[in-house]
């Protein structure tokens, strides 16, 4: 059975005092639910201090990009090294604002997958078409072909590590979320691809996240599709109550 995950991401957000506060304010709300996971992924600047500050409160921090060469001239870039160094355990890699504003390809995600890995960081490898694909018919020759792109050279016994989360770029910060219907059309089409790469028994094992608006009134209806295994929140992971609700969501029964 896979563990659902609810992860946030607190993206270019929060001076270092207002990270603190809300790390502060996340410190208890996994502790009493241990059938799942929880993570936060702070900027950079807050990593070190919210990774120290939940040492103890069963929750996982992660970064939000690395770069995939292990040291040298690289201005500006934190390499999975240092961002482990830092008390991250996991990564967020191919998310669609570095895809499309920062230019990503897929090949670059992939490296990136395979840097993380080899430096024990738990990627979570973002896919997710844009509106005019999603209207062109092309959602999962396009998120098909980033898994395949991200997962390039990874093995099956790493494959355990990877998490995988469908994001559609339309539904990212809009308020526009995809129908429960469709995030597991689309997650079960990946979950599919991952049996074509790996085996039936990988694929059934690999979390698979839905992020796009995710928000304590929808949480509970999307989890409840039986390959949705998790939640990859931005805007609702800043409030300290709405992120507690989200990670306490509660599927609706078969
Ligand atoms: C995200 O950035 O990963 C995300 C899903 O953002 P939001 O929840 O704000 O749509």
């Amino acid at each position: 059975m896979r563990r659902p995950l609810i992860a946030g991401n607190w993206k270019m957000n929060l001076g270092h005092a207002d990270a603190l506060r809300l790390s502060a304010a996340l410190r208890s709300v996994a502790a009493p639910l241990p059938d799942r996971d929880v993570a936060v992924f702070p900027p950079f600047t807050s990593l070190a201090a919210v990774a120290a500050d939940l040492r103890d409160a069963r929750m996982s921090v992660g970064a939000q990009n690395i770069w995939h060469e292990d040291d040298g001239a690289f201005t500006g870039e934190i390499s999975a090294n240092l961002a482990r160094a830092a008390g991250a355990t996991m990564v967020i890699l191919g998310h669609s604002e570095r895809r499309h504003i920062l230019g990503e390809s897929d090949a670059l995600v992939g490296q990136k997958v395979r840097a993380a890995l080899k430096h024990r960081l738990v990627p979570v490898l973002c896919v997710g078409e844009l509106l005019a694909e999603r209207d062109g018919n092309r959602t999962l020759e396009v998120v098909e072909r980033q898994l395949r792109e991200g997962l390039r050279g990874v093995s099956r016994e790493d494959m355990q590590r990877v998490v995988v989360a469908y994001e559609p770029v339309w539904a990212i910060g809009t308020g526009r979320t995809a129908t429960p219907a469709q995030a597991q059309e689309v997650h079960a089409a990946l979950r599919a691809c991952l049996k074509s790469i790996y085996d039936a028994s990988t694929a059934a094992g690999t979390r698979i996240l839905y992020g796009g608006s995710v928000k304590p009134s929808n949480v509970d209806q999307l989890l409840s599709e039986p390959d949705v295994d998790g939640a990859l929140v931005g805007g609702a992971s800043l409030d300290a109550a709405d992120f507690a609700r989200i990670v306490n969501f509660k599927r609706n029964p078969a």
